[in-house]
C-alpha cells in the first residue's frame, strides 16, 4: 500500500523547481508528491539531511543477452561479491555486472530510482524485458538499436523517408522500447561483410549499401523528432576510442542542424591525435560546441579506475580491444539488426590512455556551462560500475580530492589535458541536476527528476556529510512511488518498478513491407517477432509530443 508521508526539516535540492537547499516540507500521497497531507501521515524527520528526487541513470547496460553473456564470462567476479537475501529482498551476485535483483537493490541503495538499458537489438527485447521485470525497485526502459538495421538501410537507399518513419514507429512498438539508439552506423555491416573491417568516415558507403553513416544519422535524428518521441535519437558516434575521433563527433553534432540529439558517453569520442598513435584531449573543442548548441545533450561516460566490462553493439571496437588485451572476449552478430562485442577490462592509473580517458571525462564535466545537458554516467559497466557514482561525485565536488587522485595517474597523460587548470567544484544543486533533474528532462519524463506536486514520489534522503563519497554511498531513506523501502540505510520493504516505453502511431500497411523481409532473411517468423502486452504488464506508456 502506498503510504501517506510528510518529510520535514530536510534541505531540499529540487533544481527543476528552483529550490536550492531550502528547508521545506515534502508531502506524499497515493504514490505522488502533493501540496499537503493530513496530520496523521507518517512523518520522516530529515533534520541534517539532504532531500533530492530519486536518481535517474539515462545510460547503462543492465539487462539482456549481452549483459547475461558478460556475467557468464567472468564467474570469478561474482564469487567474492555475494549479495545476500534479507527479510525483504532476494539474493544475487555483484561484481562489475551484477545479477538482475542485485542491480535493482544496488541502484536503490545509492538513491537511484530509474535506469535506462541503452542498447537492445529488437530480437532480444523479450529477454531484456524479462530481466528488467526481475530488476526490483527501479523504473526502467530500454533503447532499441536501429542504426545498423538492414531493412531500414534498404528503405533509405530507395529514399523512402516516410516509410522509414513508419518502420521505426513499428519497431518501437514491436519491441516496447523507449528510444532510438544508434551505434556507430554502418560499422556492423562492414564487420560482417569484410572480415573484421570498420567504417571510419561518415561519407563512406556502408558495405553492400548505397548509403552512408551520415544519411543514417540524419534520418534517425529526424524520425525521433518527427515522431515526437520524449527522448531524441541517442547516438554512440562512429570511431569510438580512436585517436582523432573528436572530428567525427563534431561532424555528427552538425548533422542535427539544430534538431534535438543526444550523444552518449561523449568522453570516448573526445580524442585528438593521429589515428593509430596515442590520443590527446580534445575535451575543450567538444565542450565548446556542446555549450554553444542547446539542441545537443550528452552523458559523459566517465572512466573510473578498476574493473569494468566492455559491452557494445560496436563489434569492430570489441575486436580492436581484444587485439590489444588478448583476454577472454565474445563477438556476436544479431541477424539483420546489430553486432555485439563483450570483454572484461580494467582501467589502470599508470596506463597513458586510461589516465587520459579519466581526465577527459572530468574535463567535460568541469567545462560544461549547462549541467542540464552534460549528464553523469560511466556507461555502466563500460567505463566502470555504477557503484562508482559516489566516488565520481566526490571527484566533481572536492577539488582537493581530485588533485590527490590526479597525482596518482600517468603524468604524461595528465599533461595532455587541462584538468589541473580547472578548479571548479560542483555544488549539491549541480549534482542534483546531473544525476536526476537533467536526465529526467532529457528523457522527457515530466513526472520524474523533481519534487513538485504531481511528480512521482521517487525521493532520496541523504545524511549531509563533508565526505561526498560517503554521503552518496548509502541513502538514509529512499521512497519509490510513495513507498518507503529503505529506512535508516536498511531495506524495510521490496517494490516492483514499472517498464517505461513509447507507443508512437504508425500505418499498418508498413507491415506489408516488413513481413516479406522477415520471411526471406530472419530466423524467426514475423508473427512471433513482436513482443506482446503480457511482457509489459506493469508498465507506463510515455506519450509522444507534437513538434
Ligand atoms: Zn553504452
Amino acid at each position: 500500500m502506498p503510504e501517506c508521508l510528510r518529510i520535514v526539516n530536510g534541505k531540499i535540492h529540487d533544481p527543476a523547481n528552483n529550490i536550492n537547499g531550502e528547508v521545506r516540507e515534502i508531502c506524499v500521497q497515493d504514490g505522488k508528491i502533493v501540496e499537503g497531507v493530513s496530520d496523521d501521515a507518517t512523518r520522516i524527520d530529515a533534520h541534517g539531511m539532504v532531500v533530492m528526487p530519486g536518481g535517474v541513470d539515462m545510460h547503462c547496460h543492465i539487462a539482456g543477452a549481452k549483459v547475461n553473456l558478460a556475467r557468464k564470462l567472468q564467474p570469478e567476479d561474482h564469487r567474492h561479491d555475494v549479495h545476500p537475501a534479507t527479510e525483504y529482498t532476494r539474493s544475487g551476485t555483484g561484481g562489475v555486472v551484477p545479477s538482475t535483483f542485485a542491480t535493482g537493490y544496488r541502484y536503490a541503495t545509492l538513491g537511484y530510482t530509474t535506469a535506462m538499458e541503452a542498447a537492445v537489438p529488437p530480437l532480444t527485447a523479450r529477454h531484456v524485458l524479462e530481466e528488467l521485470h526481475d530488476t526490483p525497485i527501479i523504473d526502467k526502459g530500454f533503447y532499441v538499436l536501429l542504426g545498423n538495421n538492414v531493412f531500414l538501410y534498404k528503405l533509405l537507399e530507395q529514399g523512402r523517408m516516410d516509410d522509414v518513419r513508419q518502420a521505426v514507429a513499428w519497431w518501437l512498438n514491436a519491441s516496447k522500447a523507449y528510444a532510438i539508439k544508434l551505434v556507430s552506423p554502418g560499422c556492423d555491416e562492414a564487420w560482417k561483410g569484410k572480415k573484421n573491417s570498420n567504417i571510419t568516415n561518415l561519407d563512406e558507403k556502408i558495405n553492400a549499401f548505397d548509403i552512408t553513416p551520415r544519411q543514417v544519422i540524419k534520418a534517425l535524428i529526424d524520425v525521433a523528432n518527427d515522431l515526437g518521441l520524449p527522448h531524441p535519437a541517442h547516438i554512440h558516434c562512429n570511431n569510438l576510442g580512436h585517436s582523432g575521433n573528436y572530428q567525427t563527433t563534431l561532424e555528427t553534432m552538425l548533422i542535427a542542424e539544430g534538431r534535438r540529439v543526444h550523444l552518449t558517453h561523449i568522453q570516448f569520442h573526445s580524442y585528438g591525435g593521429e589515428p593509430g598513435k596515442n590520443p590527446v584531449s580534445r575535451a575543450a573543442a567538444i565542450s565548446e560546441f556542446v555549450n554553444a548548441n542547446p539542441n545537443i545533450s550528452a552523458d559523459v561516460g566517465q572512466v573510473m579506475f578498476g574493473k569494468s566490462t566492455s559491452m557494445t553493439a560496436d563489434a569492430p571496437l570489441a575486436w580492436m580491444l581484444r587485439n590489444v588485451k588478448k583476454g577472454k572476449w565474445i563477438n556476436a552478430d544479431t541477424e539483420c539488426e546489430s553486432g555485439c562485442g563483450i570483454m572484461p577490462f580494467s582501467y589502470q592509473e599508470h596506463i597513458y590512455t586510461h589516465a587520459l580517458q579519466w581526465a577527459i571525462g572530468l574535463e567535460l564535466f568541469l567545462m560544461a556551462k549547462d549541467p542540464w545537458r552534460m549528464v553523469l554516467s560511466t556507461d555502466h559497466p563500460n567505463g566502470g560500475s555504477f557503484m562508482n557514482y559516489p566516488r565520481l561525485i566526490k571527484l566533481l565536488m572536492d577539488s582537493a580530492f581530485r588533485r590527490e587522485q590526479a597525482a596518482l595517474v600517468n603524468q604524461k597523460a595528465l599533461k595532455k589535458t587541462s584538468l589541473m587548470d580547472l578548479n571548479r567544484e560542483y555544488t549539491l544543486q549541480e549534482i542534483a541536476i546531473v544525476t536526476r533533474a537533467g536526465p529526467a528532462k532529457l528523457l522527457g519524463l515530466a513526472n520524474k527528476g523533481h519534487l513538485g506536486a504531481g511528480a512521482d514520489a521517487d525521493i532520496t534522503i541523504y545524511d549531509e556529510q563533508d565526505d561526498k563519497e560517503l554521503m552518496f554511498n548509502a541513502a538514509r531513506f529512499v521512497i519509490k512511488d510513495g513507498h518507503l523501502f529503505i529506512k535508516d540505510h536498511e531495506f524495510c520493504a521490496d517494490h516492483q518498478g514499472r517498464i517505461l516505453h513509447v507507443a508512437p502511431e504508425f500505418e499498418a500497411t508498413i507491415e506489408d513491407e516488413i513481413k516479406p523481409f522477415f520471411d526471406n532473411y530472419y530466423s524467426i517468423r514475423f508473427a512471433n517477432y513482436a513482443v506482446d502486452e503480457s511482457y509489459v504488464a506493469h508498465s507506463q506508456i510515455i506519450p509522444t509530443v507534437g513538434h
